[in-house]
């Protein structure tokens, strides 16, 4: 499932560009969104770039052959979204999936799992190995402790080492591994 670049949410999602303009003989405002967007997101940014620049796009020597370039470009982007399903109704966010991983292995982590095993799931599932370092970090608060027995890292809070009892010592900081 892909994510709107503007809403976050969880949705089909199209890549458009948009654009808009407006003419004041001498000046002219330029603003554009480029981007993998879902279709409510593309909808909003079409009838407002579209329509300001209507109005507003054609007052100046450039901002008239812009505008002729924006509205047709504006209008076929829009045609290419008008068969494409829209968000659901509670579509959650890029935000709530990432807080939801993040409680789910802050659990497994106060469990015992070893950080090592944990970080090979969440890459598994999918994830790039830089968002699963983003989730782990924020899980771990960025330290965790290492088992010089074992050699399996732990969430800092532990004193003995899960897989093996061994006292856990130092603590790590993610950053510096
Ligand atoms: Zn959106
Ligand atoms: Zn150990």
């Amino acid at each position: 499932m892909s994510y709107c670049q503007t809403c976050r949410r969880e949705a089909p999602t199209k890549y458009v560009e948009l654009y808009q303009n407006i003419g004041i003989i001498i000046m002219r405002f330029n603003k554009s969104i480029k981007g993998e967007l879902c279709k409510d997101c593309i909808n909003r940014f079409f009838w407002e770039f579209t329509l300001i620049t209507l109005f507003l796009g054609w007052w100046g020597i450039i901002s008239f052959f812009s505008t002729l370039f924006i509205l047709p470009n504006n209008i076929f982007r829009y045609i290419a979204i008008l068969n494409m399903p829209g968000p659901e109704k509670h579509a959650s966010t890029i935000d709530d999936r990432f807080s939801e991983a993040k409680n789910l292995i802050s659990t497994q982590l106060e469990q015992g799992a070893p950080i090592e095993f944990v970080l090979n799931g969440l890459i598994e599932s999918g994830l790039t190995k830089e968002s699963a370092l983003i989730i782990m970090i924020s899980a771990t608060n960025g330290k965790y402790k290492k088992c010089a027995n074992c050699d399996l890292s732990f969430k800092s809070s532990l004193a003995f080492c899960p897989s093996c009892g061994e006292k856990l010592h130092a603590i790590v900081d993610f950053n510096k591994s």
